[in-house]
């Protein structure tokens, strides 16, 4: 078993868990209306380890939506369809140094990374292009129905509206790629822009993204149902971009102090990945000032203080 005493560890989990819930610094995100009216007081968390095991604490049944957790879900779906040299044709690979929806664009006039808001529109241009725009969100859905071990996933239609309502800058990062040449040929601008929104308000709870978590800590296999849903190849470069790009401007230090992949979402969501071992997902709405989550940063601080899940911590 790849966590052996895992009622010791839930237990442990369960006690950082609690002691990050004092954190009540930070605001939720307000430009996205529908987002300002969540409880910020919601708060849970899923574990799930590469064999298997599970658990989940707090509002663990409480559906959120994704935000900019899809982001290393469209990039591996994208990468998966075209292969690295396909993908990377189109965006970057390097940390922006930036927020997440800053406009700017790398010296080959492309996004920086598909963990940010330009690259992670990119990458939903390359998502089964050819297709119509339904079947390219069925088969979203159902990439992250099988990375979450078999539970639907569900769309948040009011955070959707509300997001599309809200776009400019979206809007703005799309036509200043365009300009620079960067999207695929007969890339369909505003198809590209709607299928990015609906992606980012797919909703789950933190059981379901936890598997999807440790799915990625699995190499792309599904340890709640053994299936393989993403290719080793693409997993690998996945967590790479994680690990140096997943937590907007605080990727470095985040990378620096915790050491590992991760993810968060403007709605307070959090995916960490602990390589070969089991994947998090904490959700807590309130959000610090580079848009991670406060009690999810949390959590992941001490996480790494108690067990040695930092990549360079056996030195
Ligand atoms: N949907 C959000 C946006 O495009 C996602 C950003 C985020 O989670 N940081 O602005």
């Amino acid at each position: 078993l790849s966590v052996p005493d895992f009622v010791g560890f839930g237990d442990e989990v369960r006690a950082l868990f609690e002691d990050a819930r004092d954190y009540r610094g930070g605001e939720v995100a307000t430009y996205i209306p529908q987002l300002a009216r969540v409880d910020p007081e919601h708060y849970a968390l899923g574990l799930c380890t590469v064999d298997g095991q599970r658990l989940s604490l707090g509002d663990d049944r409480q559906s959120y939506c994704v935000q900019s957790t899809c982001k290393p879900i469209n990039y591996a779906l994208a990468r998966d369809l075209f292969g690295r040299e396909k993908v990377h044709a189109h965006v970057g690979r390097e940390p922006s140094g930036r927020s997440f929806n800053e406009l700017t664009l790398n010296p080959l006039g492309l996004p920086h990374n598909p963990m940010i808001n330009a690259g992670a529109i990119m990458c939903a241009s390359l998502i089964r292009p050819e297709a119509p725009l339904a079947d390219r969100f069925d088969f979203v859905m159902q990439k992250w129905r099988d990375l979450g071990g078999g539970e639907p996933a569900a769309f948040d239609n009011a955070v959707y509206l509300s997001e599309k309502a809200t776009a400019d800058r979206n809007f703005a990062l799309a036509y200043f790629m365009r300009e620079n040449n960067a999207f695929p040929d007969d890339t369909d601008l505003a198809e590209t822009l709607d299928f990015y929104f609906q992606c980012c308000s797919i909703t789950v709870n933190v059981q379901q993204m936890s598997v999807v978590a440790a799915t990625l800590a699995n190499g792309g296999i599904c340890p709640v149902t053994s299936r393989r849903v993403l290719k080793a190849e693409t997993v690998k470069d996945c967590l790479s971009l994680m690990y140096s790009c997943g937590m907007y401007d605080f990727s470095g230090e985040f990378a620096f102090a915790v050491g590992m992949p991760a993810k968060s979402g403007v709605s307070g969501a959090l995916m960490l990945v602990v390589p070969g071992v089991c994947g998090f997902a904490v959700w807590s709405p309130r959000l610090d000032r580079c848009g991670n989550s406060v009690r999810g940063v949390q959590f992941a601080q001490t996480l790494v203080r108690k067990f040695a899940f930092h990549s360079y911590a056996n030195m």
